[in-house]
């Protein structure tokens, strides 16, 4: 079964898709992660984030893996060509660049190639912008997330807050609101609900009932 999860930034996907994955017992694949891996390669590498071909030249050479901490089943460590990029992929400068390699038509393909490779064959949770549109678009479960801006600005300081940054919050909206107005508009696989997605304001809601709420989707297609 692939239960699909997508959604704006700041909309709780990677730790709502997570607990889901845990309590289901499913693999998790962050496509995001992808993206921002392939984002900070090209900043390193003084890349130009709009030069496609030099772009798709570092994402055919420079393969996104992903690894487990010894006992975790599920991923939690990102590398791209080697180097591990968990922490430097989750910065305000990759925030800011990731749309722009995102638009680029060939790098989609490049990255739906390897997500539809790296979600064949099992039980597995995806999250994204165009899963349940674009990558698998026959998923058992789309679910799409949502919350209000506000709230969504909040939750992005509080994790930030937990790893040591001290980030102002209007700024932070501000890149949310950036990303999302980039991410909707592009011409290639934008950020949209899936027809047949249940769509889930989370803006009153637990993470646990928002779990809950999903796992019974799947439950349900299992019955
Ligand atoms: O999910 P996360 O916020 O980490 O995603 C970072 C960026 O990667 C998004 O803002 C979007 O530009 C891009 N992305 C995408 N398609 C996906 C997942 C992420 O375009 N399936």
């Amino acid at each position: 079964m692939i239960i699909a999860i997508d959604g704006p930034a700041g909309s709780g996907k990677s730790t709502v898709a997570k607990l889901v994955a845990r309590r289901m017992g499913f693999r998790y694949l962050d496509t995001g992660a992808m993206y921002r891996a392939l984002a900070f390669h090209a900043l390193a590498n003084g890349v130009s984030t709009s030069d496609e071909d030099a772009v798709v030249r570092l994402a055919t050479q420079s393969e996104v893996t992903f690894a487990h901490e010894p006992g975790d089943p599920l991923p939690s460590r990102v590398f791209i060509a080697a180097e591990d990029v968990t922490a430097a992929i989750r910065t305000p400068s990759v925030d800011d660049a990731v749309s722009a390699v995102a638009r680029l038509p060939r790098v989609r393909a490049a990255m739906l190639e390897q997500q539809r490779h790296l979600g064949r064959d099992s039980d597995i949770v995806v999250e994204g912008r165009d899963i349940g549109t674009v990558v698998f678009p026959n998923a058992e479960v789309k679910v799409f997330l949502t919350a209000t801006p506000d709230e969504r600005a909040r939750r992005r300081v509080a994790q930030q807050a937990q790893s040591g940054a001290l980030v102002d919050i209007a700024d932070v909206r501000e890149s949310i609101e950036r990303r999302d107005s980039a991410d909707s508009t592009r011409e290639i696989a934008p950020l949209v609900a899936a027809d047949d997605a249940h769509q889930l304001d989370t803006t009153g809601l637990s993470i646990d009932e928002v779990v809950e709420r999903i796992a019974q989707f799947a439950e349900g297609e299992r019955a």
